[in-house]
């Protein structure tokens, strides 16, 4: 058995169900409550990534092959927002917008991410709803659309956490990722 980074891990389970199995008997509750998320950082274990994704049902076993097909597979922390980059900064839902940064925050302190992967989708239900249809009349505008949004919250992003390494990908409804530039 091993944990996120290859190290021997005591007993079975992932360290994140360590991590629950702790917080379940009680050990977790009172370092939560005497100090938010620090007293975690020492049984939460760490991973690398935070993948911020859509919600889009379509598409959630193709996100698990191609962060296992990464040799990240239950090695990530993972936020879904309906439209994923653009979820994160619209306007239109700011109660979204602030999960997204509280959830950075928190996967920094708990779990020491160092990358976040912004995994936004072709065909994308909420960026439709959010900006109107018309970026996708032609593939082109679609990836152009999504590359702006991409591109401004990785911004936001190594404004707030310049440390950070930030991937931005889109993916199709056949499951294939493109590194968005
Ligand atoms: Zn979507």
């Amino acid at each position: 058995m091993k944990d996120c980074h290859g190290h021997a891990a005591h007993g079975g389970g992932s360290g994140r169900r360590q991590f629950l199995q702790r917080v379940v008997l009680g050990g977790g509750v009172s370092l939560l409550a005497a100090s938010p998320w620090g007293g975690a950082v020492a049984s939460g274990g760490k991973v690398d990534a935070l993948l911020l994704s859509c919600m889009d049902y379509r598409l959630i076993d193709d996100i698990e092959r191609y962060m296992a097909g990464r040799g990240m597979k239950n090695c990530y922390d993972h936020v879904i927002l309906a439209g994923a980059s653009l979820g994160a900064i619209t306007d239109k839902f700011p109660a979204w917008n602030k999960t997204f940064w509280e959830h950075l925050d928190i996967a920094i302190k708990l779990h020491g991410i160092h990358t976040v992967m912004i995994m936004d989708h072709r065909d994308c239900g909420a960026y439709k709803v959010i900006l109107g249809p018309d970026h996708t009349e032609s593939a082109e505008r679609e990836h152009a659309t999504h590359r702006s949004q991409l591109a401004r919250l990785r911004t936001l992003i190594l404004e707030r956490q310049p440390a950070l390494k930030v991937e931005t990908l889109l993916m199709g409804l056949d499951g294939r990722v493109e590194v968005v530039a």
